[in-house]
C-alpha cells in the first residue's frame, strides 16, 4: 500500500471515530469509576469511565466524554471498544502496549485491533500526548484513588 493510500485510510478511520465516537457519554452507575484527564499542550479534555464487576477485577464496559482534537477523541473511542469484557490487568497491559507503539517501539500490534492504526502518530511527536491521553487514565488507574475521588 502506498503512503498516500495509507494516509487516506488513516484519516478515514480517525474521522469516523471522531464523528461517531463509540461508547460516548457516562453512565455514572454504581460500580463505575471516572478519571478526568487533561492535555495542556493541546487543550484536550477526556473523562474515562470504567464500569467494573463487584470484585473490581473485570471491566464490563468503558465509556468516555470529552472535547479536543480529533486524534485525542478518536483514540479514546478506539480504546473504549477494546476495553470491554477484559480484566483490568489486561487493559493496563494493552495501554502500556499502545503507549510503546506511539513512542515508536517495536511491539505486537495485533492485540490493539483498530487502535493499531494510530501507530502513525509516532511520526508526529507533538501529537503523542493527544493519542495517549485516554489510555493514561487506565494505565495509571488506582482503585483506591478512584474510590476516593468518587466519594469526595
Ligand atoms: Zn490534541
Amino acid at each position: 500500500m502506498g503512503l498516500s493510500r495509507l494516509n487516506q485510510l488513516y484519516r478515514q478511520v480517525i474521522m469516523d471515530h471522531n464523528e461517531h465516537p463509540r461508547n460516548f457519554g457516562l453512565t455514572q452507575e454504581g460500580g463505575s469509576f471516572s478519571i478526568e484527564m487533561f492535555n495542556p499542550s493541546c487543550g484536550d479534555e477526556i473523562t474515562v469511565e470504567l464500569v467494573l464487576n463487584d470484585e473490581r477485577t473485570m471491566i464490563q464496559a468503558t465509556r468516555f466524554e470529552g472535547v479536543g482534537c480529533s486524534i485525542s477523541q478518536a483514540s479514546a473511542s478506539m480504546m473504549t471498544e477494546l476495553f470491554h469484557g477484559i480484566s483490568l490487568e489486561e487493559a493496563k497491559h494493552l495501554a502500556d502496549l499502545f503507549s510503546q507503539m506511539v513512542l515508536g517501539q517495536a511491539v505486537d500490534l495485533a492485540p490493539l485491533k483498530d487502535a493499531a492504526i494510530l501507530e502513525t502518530v509516532k511520526n508526529f511527536p507533538a501529537r503523542i500526548d493527544c493519542a495517549t491521553l485516554a489510555w493514561k487514565a487506565v494505565q495509571n488507574f488506582e482503585l483506591d484513588e478512584a474510590v476516593k475521588r468518587k466519594e469526595s
